[in-house]
């Protein structure tokens, strides 16, 4: 059976050419970046050239590059590193869509005090800007909001929120994890001033991202332990991981106008399903989103059984995050745009990405509605 994978926003296929130079990292890397010898500089060689070609992705100083463990790591050092330098401000505000990273992160400032507010969104998950500048108060330790949502796709008007912040001196972190390397993103127009972000969502390893801090900007480390990346993060650096991202930033970089097509494929998916299935609704279609994504909720089903059986027929898909599978509540992003309960309970995820084949889109055409008719026929409604 082939398998249809259209569960980007999860994770994506490692792109080839970083796997092959992941290879060699760990063949001819194996060194300690921070040792004196050849081999040791051969290997800081390697780290310091995939900075460069992720920091060229996202438009920044390679020295403003904190490379990390990824989208959690990094948004956890953001918001607690930024939290500790700004007391005796302590409010943080963000949106109640946020990714669980964020709201683990926030979980956790709360208990040290913080006060986190979410600025809420709209029904086709829009942030709410009057209300944004409304709470943009003295007391603002921060603001954290992301780029574009995991589950929905809906963009978050960036540039906008960034602004508002500069104006009032407070530092904006942006959860960049679904925007970089899906749309264009220029940290420096932008005007965020952090930015977190994952290879493994543009087709680089597992367990390796980065956190962008713009020069100026006073941050906690979180991490102490050593002088790696200029003392923000001690540890001996992951060569192989961050050159298998190095490989997949330049390749981003370069096929980035393909989303076009991407987004060409996911659009035919999305009328499709909704001119051949009734009570089908795309979430967020009002909003402006990522070109890979739909998130169409199948009116009285649960997501669970629609997943089992497209999995079944080798489609794979998500209920939203895929953090939150296994539970029968709906997402908490679906809850916050207050889709009615009825479609938010059948909600599934499609994300495609430049590797998505015509073929895959057809075959998924043909899988998805009798799936779909099937269910509800012997479901009880
Ligand atoms: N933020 C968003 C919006 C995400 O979608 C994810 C991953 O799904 C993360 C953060 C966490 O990234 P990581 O898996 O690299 O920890």
């Amino acid at each position: 059976m082939e398998t249809i994978y259209l569960d980007n926003n999860a994770t994506t296929q490692t792109a080839p050419e970083a796997v092959e130079a992941m290879v060699a990292a760990m063949r001819e890397g194996y060194a300690n970046p921070s040792s004196m010898h050849r081999p040791g500089q051969y290997a800081r060689k390697l780290v310091e050239d995939a900075r460069g070609q992720v920091a060229r992705l996202i438009n920044c100083q390679s020295s403003e590059l904190v490379l990390t463990s990824g989208g959690t790591e990094s948004i956890n050092d953001a918001l607690q590193g930024v939290c500790r330098v700004r007391r005796p401000r302590n409010r943080l505000i963000t949106s109640p869509v946020e990714h669980s990273a964020t709201r683990g992160a926030c979980d956790k400032l709360r208990t040290d005090g913080i006060d986190v507010f979410e600025v809420g969104v709209d029904s086709a998950g829009r942030l709410d800007m009057e209300r944004l500048e409304h709470e943009l108060g003295d007391d603002v330790a921060m603001v954290s909001l992301m780029w574009a949502n995991n589950e929905t796709g809906v963009l978050f008007d960036v540039p906008a929120v960034a602004q508002l912040c500069r104006e009032r001196r407070i530092p904006f972190h942006c959860d960049g994890t679904q925007a970089v390397g899906k749309i264009p993103v220029d940290v420096k127009t932008a005007g965020v001033d952090l930015m977190s972000f994952s290879a493994h969502k543009f087709h680089g390893p597992k367990g390796v991202g980065g956190l962008f801090v713009r020069r100026g900007v006073r941050m906690a480390t979180l991490i102490p332990g050593g002088p790696q990346e200029m003392t923000r993060r001690g540890g001996t650096e992951n060569v192989p991981g961050i050159v298998g991202m190095g490989v997949a930033a330049e390749l981003a970089a370069r096929h980035l106008p393909e989303m076009d097509r991407v987004a060409a494929l996911r659009d035919r998916l999305e009328r499709h399903i909704l001119q051949t299935i009734p009570e089908t609704s795309v979430n967020g279609a009002a909003g402006e989103r990522l070109p890979n994504t739909t998130n169409i909720g199948f009116a009285r089903l649960q997501s669970e059984a629609i997943l089992l059986l497209l999995s079944e027929r080798g489609l794979c898909a998500s209920a939203g995050a895929a953090c939150s599978s296994g539970s029968l509540e709906p997402s908490h992003v679906l809850r916050a745009m207050c889709i009615d309960f009825k479609i938010a309970h059948g909600a599934i995820r499609f994300s495609l990405s430049r590797y998505t084949t015509e073929r895959e889109i057809d075959l998924a055409m043909e899988i998805i509605p009798p799936v779909i008719q099937k269910l509800r026929t012997v479901l009880p409604t």
